[in-house]
């Protein structure tokens, strides 16, 4: 069979290009290196999916960064609006929690993927499993196939769909970077992102399991005006998670690479040293003989409140003979306790690639490359990653679809 568009990755970007491009009539053929199709997908918000958000398309360009505009044309033929409304029609209702965060009403990721893989099998879409793209085949400049474990596949078109580096046991290797430097594309390095971080120091390591509710955490630069990231934040047995954190790891990870990463974990987002020294002065005054321990833990967590006060060297103090000097560090501790960031906890448990195809090889109206005609890229291949909340899969079937097809979903 000859094919006008053979997509590499049958992920939720590989998918919706199958589908917008079987809906716009082209014969389409997917080659997948795992033996399923969507094992990401499946996992994705604790295997319920959250498929999209309710933020505006200005909001989600934002929550991208400098570079979200690129996103435009992309959001405006499949946005989340048209996301929901597609799955709505496929049998696929969703629902929109508080935080804005979209999840199937079934809250089964698994009906999402079965939404896209039954709307592609019914459009004549092809799909060869176990079938590991390796390069790219070039004729005068343009991309005309690609080479397989299966052999030789060629199409006018060639859609790279192979996400990024982030879960490589779920089928995402890196593999495409490799295919996209050999046709002399510019790869941004990637690195994890949505990922938990290592600390240097133990005592957050000693606490696992414990969560601050309202956490605010930034990187160390002083001076920048970095506000910095709010929300649960987790200790873990190797440092810190949750999500601030992983919204902030992606910086993190590009600045560890000249080395460890200082940041600053404020214990209640709301107060600053200056509130925390009128909360101690309050104590001092009202309950004079009370251990600074327990006064704290009304506060914050009652074995982070230890671990602070033992850090100042005021375990089981009474608060009325706490130094100042010691008052002071641990006003320092509640509000801007220093760590130091040495590694995050690599590919296995990142959620997604930061880097990837740079921007500027790509036309934003068609995701094709400028330098190769006849290749597109689409979803976490793409050098754009975005915070948690359902925003990276808002991206892959976005650009999924504008790669793909090109229209605005109806
Ligand atoms: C644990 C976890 C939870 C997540 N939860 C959410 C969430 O709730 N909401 C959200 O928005 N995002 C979430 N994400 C991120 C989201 O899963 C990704 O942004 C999304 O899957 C990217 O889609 P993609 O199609 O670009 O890449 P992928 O999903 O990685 O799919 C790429 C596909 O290409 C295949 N492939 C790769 N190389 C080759 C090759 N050489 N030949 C053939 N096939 C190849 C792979 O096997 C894979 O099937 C989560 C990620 C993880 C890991």
């Amino acid at each position: 069979m000859t094919f006008d568009v053979i997509i590499v990755g049958a992920g939720p970007a590989g998918l919706a290009a199958a589908v917008a491009g079987s809906a716009a009539g082209r014969r389409v053929l997917v080659c997948e290196r795992m033996p399923q199709a969507g094992r990401k997908l499946l996992i994705t918000g604790g295997g319920r999916c959250n498929v999209t958000t309710s933020d505006s398309t200005q909001a989600i360009m934002a929550a991208f960064g400098s570079r979200g505009r690129f996103m435009h044309p992309a959001l405006s033929v499949f946005g989340p609006t048209d996301i929901r409304a597609w799955l709505a029609h496929e049998g696929v209702p969703t629902v929109v929690q508080e935080d804005g965060c979209v999840f199937p009403v079934s809250q089964q990721a698994r009906d999402v993927l079965d939404a896209f893989q039954n709307t592609a099998t019914r459009n004549g879409v092809k799909v060869r499993y176990a079938c590991e793209a390796r390069s790219l085949i070039l004729h005068q400049g343009s991309v005309v196939g690609v080479e397989t474990s299966a052999g030789p596949l060629k199409a006018e078109r060639v859609i790279l769909a192979t996400g990024g580096c982030s879960y490589p046991a779920l089928g995402s290797n890196s593999s495409g970077f490799k295919m996209a430097r050999q046709a002399g594309l510019v790869v941004t390095p990637p690195v994890p992102a949505l990922v938990p971080l290592i600390t240097a120091e133990a005592w957050p390591r000693q606490l696992p399991g414990l969560t601050l509710q309202q956490g605010r955490v930034r990187i160390d630069t002083k001076g920048s005006g970095h506000e910095g990231r709010v929300g649960p934040v987790l200790f873990t047995h190797r440092g810190l998670s949750g999500p601030p954190i992983l919204n902030l790891s992606g910086e993190v990870a590009a600045k560890l690479v000249t080395g460890p990463v200082k940041i600053r974990l404020r214990m209640r987002a709301d107060r600053d040293v200056p509130d925390w020294r009128r909360i101690y002065e309050e104590w001092r005054k009202r309950y004079g003989n009370r251990a600074l321990h327990n006064l704290l833990s009304g506060e914050i967590p009652r074995k982070l409140a230890e671990a602070l006060c033992e850090l100042a060297d005021l375990s089981a103090t009474p608060v009325v003979r706490a130094p100042r000097a010691r008052l002071e560090m641990l006003a320092e501790l509640c509000a801007d306790a220093p760590l130091t960031i040495t590694a995050t906890q690599g590919w296995d448990h990142a959620m997604v690639t930061r880097g990837g195809v740079a921007l500027d090889e790509l036309d934003p109206r068609t995701l094709m490359c400028r330098s190769h005609p006849g290749l597109q890229c689409a979803g976490e291949a793409v050098d754009l990653d975005g915070p948690c909340g359902g925003y990276n899969l808002t991206w892959a079937f976005a650009s999924g679809w504008l790669a793909g097809g090109g229209t605005r979903c109806k």
